[in-house]
């Protein structure tokens, strides 16, 4: 008989749901008392290789022979997208108190990224204490080291949050393809339930390269090559989570400018950029991508978190008829202002300080179309860091802008339109 068929082998305990096929392979030969002939140990090499297909496929017919039929679960699909995604047959990792459980090796281990256990949350053991880095050929056949080391008596550390998320979310993914479902306790996001494997793994590959690519903005380095907890807290409480590393990212973004307090949130906006441009073909293949559609979604409502005054300018074109708009008003306003005012002397204490307070704004919003028509004045940049910031407006059509800019002007004082023309003309040539 031969130990390459399932005949060949009298005693078959039957495969176990969720079980890995080498660890089921290597749990039948073992109850044979057999160790794990060569040729399967290279079938498995191969169907976990970057091997032709017709290869690959020989190898899994040779597998099922002695495992029974084998399942979709069984074949590892993540190769060809990036290289973090993939299988490898050579070294083994497991959670050392699952295994002192049921003794069953998990194909949910050897799946891109699971780095810890979703159950104990610890870290996935890949090493002996001995220092031996663990492999399937060296390994006796009921689960010790070559030092004679139980696996299950390994200690295993305390996972990364972010490594537990990222293990739970794998997990459950990979049970919705096999039907099954995962614990409530868990709490991960309903937006992720349906998820395919595939999916899920495009989903974090666009989390990955968004870290990346915002990161670089801020002139840091330090972004994993690879997806890494830093991704599974992104995933976390979501979308809370990622929505603050945006707002953060902004802070960082914008703190550069130096009280400038202009920001224009024009196409060339990195996080716009983004937005617009991420397409990469895994983010493609997978429809609805969940953390793009939220990307567009803070897009579309960004605050900018500008301290002084500031405007926040939504294109550039708008900004350019906007600076016409707004001088031409201003023009007409102090012409007008000279016969149809006189300057406010021995008004009571309360409305000079609204009026001052009123002076601040008109002359925070003249700084900042100095600022914007980038005559970049040192004395000018200082006065508007420390004035207030201007109000909140988050209209966009070109008439709105234009009354929020001019209105304060209407309440300005003769004296102060032709303090503020005297500055406008010693700025503008
Ligand atoms: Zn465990
Ligand atoms: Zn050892």
């Amino acid at each position: 008989m031969s130990l390459l068929e399932r005949n060949g082998l009298p005693v078959r305990p039957s495969r176990e749901l969720g079980e890995s096929l080498p660890g089921y392979l290597y749990r039948l030969y073992n109850a044979n008392g057999h160790p794990v002939p060569t040729e399967i140990h290279a079938s498995l090499s191969l169907l976990y290789s970057n091997a032709a297909l017709d290869q690959r496929e020989a190898a899994a017919a040779q597998l099922s022979a002695v495992a029974g039929e084998l399942s979709d679960a069984d074949w590892p699909r993540w190769r060809t997208w990036h290289g973090w995604l993939k299988q490898s047959y050579a070294w083994l990792r497991f959670c050392p108190l699952c295994l002192r459980e049921n003794q069953l090796h998990q194909s949910i281990w050897e799946l891109p990224l699971v780095t810890a256990c979703p159950i104990h949350q610890t870290q996935l053991v890949e090493e002996c204490e001995c220092g031996r880095k663990l492999g399937w050929r060296w390994s006796s056949a009921d689960w010790n080291c070559r030092c004679g080391k139980a696996f299950c008596e390994i200690d295993a550390p305390d996972a990364a949050q972010g490594t537990v998320v990222l293990a739970r979310l794998i997990s459950a993914c990979s049970s919705v393809e096999r039907g099954g479902r995962w614990p409530y306790a868990w709490r991960l996001p309903k937006e992720f339930h349906d998820l395919s494997l595939e999916a899920l793994y495009a989903e974090i590959e666009f989390l990955h390269q968004l870290e990346c690519k915002l990161h670089r903005h801020l002139g840091g380095i330090g972004v994993t090559k690879f997806p890494s907890a830093s991704v599974g807290m992104l995933l976390a409480r979501w979308p809370r989570n990622l929505d603050a590393y945006l707002q953060g990212w902004l802070e960082r973004y914008f703190a550069k400018d130096h009280g400038s307090g202009i920001v224009r949130l024009g196409r060339n906006m990195p996080l716009i950029k983004l937005q617009t441009s991420f397409s990469s073909p895994l983010s493609a293949k997978a429809e609805p991508n969940i953390s793009r559609q939220y990307l567009a979604r803070f897009v579309d409502r960004i605050r900018l978190p500008v301290h002084g005054p500031g405007v926040y300018l939504i294109d550039s074109a708008l900004l350019k008829q906007l600076d016409a708009a707004w001088l031409h008003e201003f023009y007409a306003l102090t012409e007008r202002s000279s016969h149809l005012h006189s300057p406010q002397a021995g008004k009571p204490s309360g409305a000079d300080s609204r009026q001052a307070t009123v002076m601040r704004q008109v002359i925070a919003r003249f700084v900042a179309y100095a600022v914007t028509k980038q005559s970049f004045n040192t004395g000018l940049r200082r006065t508007a860091r420390i004035w207030p910031a201007l109000p909140e407006h988050s209209g966009t059509s070109l008439l709105e802008w234009l009354a929020h800019l001019i209105g304060p002007l209407h309440e300005a004082s003769h004296t102060h339109l032709c303090y503020l023309r005297e500055m406008l003309d010693s700025v503008q040539h």
